[in-house]
């Protein structure tokens, strides 16, 4: 018997060879420095926040070469696979600008010529593969049980061994073809591993684009290539589809630097060209209780998840950026030099990016994305505003849209000057920032009932003047009637007055927004109305008086 026996056994539905896929899947006919890639998530419902930054930084080395940038649903690992895990991720990605040129397009279509780009139907291409290395002698049939797995780690574990299933320890290496073919036949169900050609004693260096040489040992594990339920494992899919997808660079995160030895191997002994690996340095922020950095993590940091930006309608524009200054030591002063260009003109180079865990601060976030909001017109944010509350807050929403001109001009306080607002970090603060311009959302719950209303009323009855730009002159001017004055006046002798100009505009400010901070009164006060101020005012001295 030979290993083409034993690979007719393993696999008796395959028939087409590598050759069929070196043909169906030709090189990329593109310029020399083209850079092919792909963002290769598992549709698990779940998006790392720095799964999100390896896809911008993918996206951007691909448009900035001419080169490709396709979509791959690594959903081999079936138990953590959810329905509409696929359209999850394109759609989270898309608002983060995050586009492909190749792979599925919805749960159920996909564009481009390399695929399929799902790795559940790509199973007859990965089991080709592998009977191929099986017919080469170079993988062969495993038939431990998880048992017997477990008890050889626990031997080595108890001998001080290194763990893993190699060289002596690889029990089923040393089965003859024979041997395995009866097993086969009475119905066993193998996983295929690879026959490891390395020597552990042996250092390797590799290059990685970002890091530059890394030094490890050979591998020398017979890891597994295809698991009993007949699809392949990570390292093996990872192989072949970037392979036949013609890949020029693996740009991922460094969880999979150490696996570097396993996939050149793999590669070599395919006789696969090897692609460019680029690992990314994990997100980390500094430990509340230890003061120590870590890795952002998924269960212990809501910011983690992809869905966090969504949901509080952080603009994904500013996430962007952020990200970006946090991927490129060169990117911040750049965005500097060129305030009028967007981050997609920016040009990433691997030599810049971060070699070590860079931190992720949300305070650092929050500033970005309130200069971001800062720029808008009202309209603009007004827009975007709509569609987070259509999604987020029904009944703002409804209040909100009712009269679209009156939002934008609320949106517009302080915010067409030299030095606009900045106080609108995400969508969701809007509500709190504008709901007493509503007036079916004002309801103030007064704590100072001791205020003149009847002052204010005659302000702004007989002195309130909309159109003066000299607003601050006038109300200073009328505030006298009532021996409010200015602070230099009021400092020099207290006891004179009854108060300050400013304690003068922030009784009004109190009284008409229940708040006892906001933007500009002047424009408040305008936008409200002499009318709608009028109410509030009456309203105060009812209240007071009942008290
Ligand atoms: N499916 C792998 C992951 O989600 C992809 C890693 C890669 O880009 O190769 O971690």
């Amino acid at each position: 018997m030979t290993n083409k026996d034993l690979a007719d056994l393993l696999f008796p539905n395959i028939n087409k060879t590598i050759e069929d896929y070196e043909t169906i899947y030709p090189k990329r006919n593109l310029d020399t420095d083209a850079i092919v890639t792909r963002y290769a998530p598992s549709p698990t419902g779940f998006i790392h926040i720095g799964a999100l930054l390896a896809a911008f930084v993918g996206g951007a080395f691909s448009r900035q070469t001419n080169g490709v940038f396709y979509l791959r649903i690594e959903d081999t690992d079936t138990k953590r696979t959810i329905d509409n895990g696929i359209s999850l991720i394109i759609n989270g990605l898309k608002e983060f600008g995050v586009t492909f040129d190749e792979g599925p397009i919805d749960d159920n279509n996909s564009v481009g010529n390399y695929g399929p780009y799902i790795q559940s139907e790509r199973k007859e291409i990965y089991q080709t593969y592998a009977k191929h290395l099986v017919e080469l002698g170079l993988a062969y049939p495993c038939f431990c049980s998880e048992e017997e797995i477990e008890n050889i780690r626990n031997i080595q574990a108890h001998r001080k061994a290194r763990i893993g299933y190699y060289g002596e320890w690889a029990k089923c290496r040393s089965l003859s073809i024979e041997e395995a073919c009866e097993k086969i036949k009475k119905g066993e169900k193998p996983v295929i591993r690879l026959r490891s050609n390395g020597d552990y004693d042996n250092k390797i260096i590799c290059h990685d684009e970002i890091r530059g040489e890394v030094a490890f040992p050979e591998n020398d594990l017979d890891i597994v290539i295809i698991k009993s339920d007949g699809l392949p494992t990570y390292h093996f899919a990872h192989a072949i589809d970037d392979h036949l997808m013609r890949s020029t660079h693996i740009i991922r995160g460094d969880e999979w630097l150490s696996s570097l030895p396993i996939h050149l191997q793999l590669f070599d002994m395919l006789g696969f060209e090897r692609p460019k690996y680029a690992h990314i340095s994990p997100l980390s922020k500094i430990d509340e209780e230890t003061g120590n950095m870590r890795k952002l993590s998924k269960r212990k940091d809501p910011e983690a998840a992809m869905s966090y930006y969504h949901e509080l309608g952080i603009p994904y524009e500013a996430v962007v950026i952020y990200l970006a200054t946090i991927a490129s030591s060169d990117f911040e002063e750049w965005m500097m030099q060129n305030p009028d260009k967007s981050v997609n003109d920016f040009k990433f180079d691997f030599s810049r990016m971060s070699k070590s865990g860079a931190l992720f601060d949300l305070d650092k976030l929050n500033n970005i994305c309130k200069n971001y909001i800062s720029t808008l017109t009202a309209k603009e944010l007004y827009d975007k505003v709509k569609t987070y509350l259509l999604e987020y807050d029904e009944d703002f929403y409804k209040i909100f849209t009712e009269d679209e001109e009156y939002s934008c001009s609320v949106l517009n306080i302080e915010r067409n000057s030299k030095k606009p607002r900045k106080d609108i970090g995400k969508y969701s603060d809007v509500y709190e920032n504008v709901y007493y311009m509503y007036d079916s959302l004002f309801e103030p719950k007064y704590e100072n009932l001791s205020l003149n209303a009847d002052m204010y009323i005659d302000y702004i009855e007989n002195g309130f003047n909309v159109e003066t730009e000299n607003w601050f002159n006038d109300i200073s001017e009328f505030a006298r009637k009532y021996n409010y004055v200015s602070m230099k006046e009021y400092k020099n002798n207290p006891l004179e007055y009854t108060g300050n100009i400013s304690e003068f505009c922030e009784g009004l400010r109190y009284i008409v927004t229940g708040k006892t901070q906001t933007p500009s009164l002047q424009e408040i006060l305008t936008i409200l109305g002499k009318e709608r101020v009028l109410k509030r005012l009456n309203n105060y001295k009812d209240i007071s008086k009942r008290s």
